[in-house]
């Protein structure tokens, strides 16, 4: 299974990636995770992309497509993968459709997770709050920023693979059992009318 989540930050991409990872024993790749293990252990990468982070904007489409390609190469990712956090952009998008083609292992579904703007704060300054904070980005000033980001760079991301027929639409509102349920409900259906 290749499957994209989609979705604001706080909607839950990563709390969803990671129920998927242990469902279905495929690798989550979480391009935010790399940067900041990259950041905490100091590398040139991490160097590169902190203050961007710190701020809540993108880091560049060629470093993070550069990850990921790395990242697509590895043998685990053979069975396929949840992409958590990418693509953001247009261009990420289209460079991640020719990695896929150049392998012959085309996306299975884009699961979009949408919620209300007023939710995804509330849940983000919570994390803050229960994990003491641990990421720079979690303050109200770079959250309004980043969903900023999203709202601008991210979301025609909707429309680009609601074009290709790859979209299935989820609410991020529900308790997580129920979202987790929802996207088994809503990729099955689509391995089902393609088997
Ligand atoms: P995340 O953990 O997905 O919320 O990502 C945290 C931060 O990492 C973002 O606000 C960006 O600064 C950076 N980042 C993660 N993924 C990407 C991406 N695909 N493109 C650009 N920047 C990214």
């Amino acid at each position: 299974m290749r499957l994209i989540l989609l979705g604001p930050p706080g909607v839950g991409k990563g709390t969803q990636a990671k129920i998927l990872v242990d469902a279905h024993g495929i690798p989550q790749l979480s391009t935010g995770d790399i940067l900041r293990s990259a950041i905490a252990n100091k590398t040139p990468l991490g160097l590169a992309a902190k203050e961007v982070m710190d701020r809540g904007d993108l880091v560049s489409d060629q470093i993070v497509n550069g990850i990921v390609s790395e990242r697509l190469d590895s043998p685990d990712c053979k069975p396929g993968f949840v992409l958590d956090g990418f693509p953001r952009t247009i261009p990420q998008a289209d460079t991640l459709g020719k990695m896929l083609a150049d392998k012959g292992t085309p996306l299975d579904a884009v699961v979009w997770m949408y919620a209300d703007r007023d939710v995804l704060v509330e849940r983000i300054l919570k994390r803050a709050q229960e994990s003491g904070s641990v990421r720079a980005d979690d303050n109200v000033e770079s959250i309004r920023n980043r969903l900023e980001v999203y709202r601008k760079q991210t979301e025609p991301l909707v429309f680009y693979y609601q074009d290709l027929g790859l979209l299935r639409v989820v609410s991020g509102m529900d308790p997580i059992e129920q979202v987790t349920a929802r996207i088994a409900h809503v990729v099955k259906l689509r391995v089902h009318l393609h088997s």
